[in-house]
């Protein structure tokens, strides 16, 4: 079996330049000249995952279908790869110093002192070859996360200058991502922030093989050949990337580039056929030249930080796509919608789509929103808090369970529509206890759910504490809302639906964290269709 090859990424003078949409694009044209590749984020912060992590800090926090509670750009390898990834492709240093610490406390150092290096370090290398053993990929693309220079970074950097030593630099190949800053005053393209940031890498014991610059402006070659001689890479090797009108672009733009046969032919592995692209390009196109035009208001209450929903918008340009049509996505602040405001705010949309979310705050404005979409029949999806308000609005104003209400908010509630899960009850710590991953749903014949997925059984994935209450099953069944999805083991609402509205679903899953460019997801399809029809 030949070796696995291993690509890192790593970035400098600022962040935020891209590094997972480049490491995604690259991952997908290797895979489209069929390698098998995946991809893995190394985090620098001490959580021990993100799922602890406030969205308005870090974004959206991504689950994969074994239950881990990841970083988002893992939701970008997915949505680029259609493959899906798991716990391993994603490690923090909280990980890393938990796994160090926990072998330390069963004696397992034998009596060693535990140190930075080798221990962390050790423990870095383990898991990046982790990834790549089992024989499943050809090469593993490994992202750093944070900026060079940081102290946190430091082991992670020394780990990849370790693992290129004992692999050869035929094996182990270093991109490094940084910003060419144009200066409106001169009209000039910056290189020196590269330069410094490769002096930097440098110092760290790292020659990177590619660099690729991210830039507002062309590069012209007398600029790439400048910094190939100032940062000692070849000229060829010198990936010019610039901001474009669609993250879906960028693996164009590298195949332009050539970045993936210059890391082919440093890892030393023949090219391959040609990209494989066609149905990339055909999304692509229908992404550009829409021939509808919806507007869907997105109400949650992290709506400061688009990152915080980030595989909802990014199901929207799929499902958009599939449908021909530009989705427009508004994002509204639940907290600002009330009583006297949320006819004005909600008006005019084609279709409403509650967002996930925990906590009270804003939950208000989210029943308010229910009710406005189910009396006034626009097309509505509510994903997981989003589902649990609209069940809640249905059993105060159509039940008439006055003050009806999940525990979550109200633990005193008369009407618990939404309570904890039974299996939740005795857990006090917060970090990845929930429900989390994917489990089965039985789909309902004739309901919407089952026209948009076209199966009886879907799995799907989770991550929520409370439950749609299985005591009013009956009272909502009769008065005109459906369970339409149903866990087969333990008999858990999966999926609600108001037959007689013009499209009314809500789940207690994420569907967006399954949708991708070659499959867009089934819901968010059939939603935005039904959007259309209005
Ligand atoms: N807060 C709710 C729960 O824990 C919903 C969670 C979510 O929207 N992801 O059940």
């Amino acid at each position: 079996m030949a070796e696995v090859k291993y690509v890192f990424v790593t970035g400098g003078v600022t962040s935020s330049l891209g590094k997972g949409i480049v490491s995604s694009s690259l991952a997908k044209l290797l895979q489209a000249r069929g390698y098998s590749v995946t991809i893995q984020k190394l985090d620098p912060y001490i959580n021990v995952d993100p799922g602890t992590l406030n969205p308005y800090e870090h974004g959206e926090c991504y689950v994969t279908n074994d239950g881990a509670e990841t970083d988002l750009d893992l939701g970008h390898y997915e949505r680029f790869l259609n493959v899906p990834t798991s716990q391993a492709n994603n490690v923090t240093t909280g990980r890393i110093y938990q796994s160090v610490i926990n072998k330390e406390r069963k004696g397992d150092y034998l009596g060693k002192t535990v140190q930075i290096i080798p221990h962390i370090t050790d423990e870095i290398k383990r898991r990046i070859k982790l990834v790549g053993s089992g024989g499943k990929y050809d090469i593993v693309i490994t992202e750093i996360g944070g900026t060079v220079g940081d102290i946190e970074s430091l082991p992670y950097i020394e780990s990849v200058r370790q693992l290129r030593w004992e692999h050869g630099p035929q094996n182990c190949i270093v991109i490094h991502l940084t910003l060419v800053p144009y200066l409106s005053a001169s009209g000039e393209l910056k290189t020196k922030p590269t330069q410094h940031s490769v002096k930097m890498l440098l110092e760290e014991g790292i020659q990177p093989d590619i660099l690729v610059l991210r830039t507002e402006k062309s590069l012209n070659e007398e600029l790439k050949k400048k910094v190939a001689l100032f940062c000692n890479v070849e000229a060829g090797a010198v990936v010019e990337s610039i901001d474009v009108s669609t993250i879906y672009d960028v693996p164009i733009k590298m195949q332009e580039e050539m970045l993936d046969s210059t890391v082919l032919r440093k890892l030393g592995l023949p090219p391959g056929h040609d990209p494989m692209l066609d149905e990339w390009k055909k999304f692509l196109h229908r992404l550009k030249n829409p021939l509808h035009r919806v507007k869907i208001a997105l109400v949650g209450k992290y709506v400061e930080l688009a990152d915080a929903y980030k595989s909802i918008s990014e199901s929207f340009v799929h499902a958009g796509s599939a449908n021909n049509t530009a989705v427009d996505l508004d994002y509204i602040h639940s907290e600002e919608i009330d009583e006297s405001n949320y006819r004005d705010k909600l008006k005019g949309y084609d279709g409403i789509l509650i967002a996930p979310g925990f906590g009270s705050r804003g939950i208000d404005g989210k029943i308010l929103t229910a009710h406005y979409a189910r009396t006034n029949d626009i097309p509505f999806l509510g994903i997981c808090l989003g589902m649990q308000c609209a069940v809640i609005e249905f059993a105060r104003n159509v039940l008439k369970l006055e003050g009806a209400h999940s525990t979550e908010i109200n633990p005193k509630t008369k009407f618990p529509v939404i309570d904890l899960m039974e299996e939740q009850k005795s857990i006090t710590d917060k970090g990845g206890t929930m429900r989390l991953g994917s489990y089965k749903c039985e789909l309902m014949h004739g309901s919407e759910s089952y026209k948009c997925y076209r199966k009886e059984e879907i799995s799907e994935r989770h991550r929520h504490r409370y439950e749609f209450n299985n005591k009013y099953l009956n009272d909502f069944r009769n008065a005109g809302m459906i369970p339409c999805g149903i866990n087969p083991q333990s008999g858990l609402v999966e999926i609600v639906e108001i037959p007689s509205h013009k499209w009314f679903v809500g789940v207690q899953f994420h569907p967006e964290y399954s949708s991708t460019v070659l499959k867009p997801h089934p819901l968010f399809v059939g939603f935005v269709k039904a959007c259309i029809r209005k």
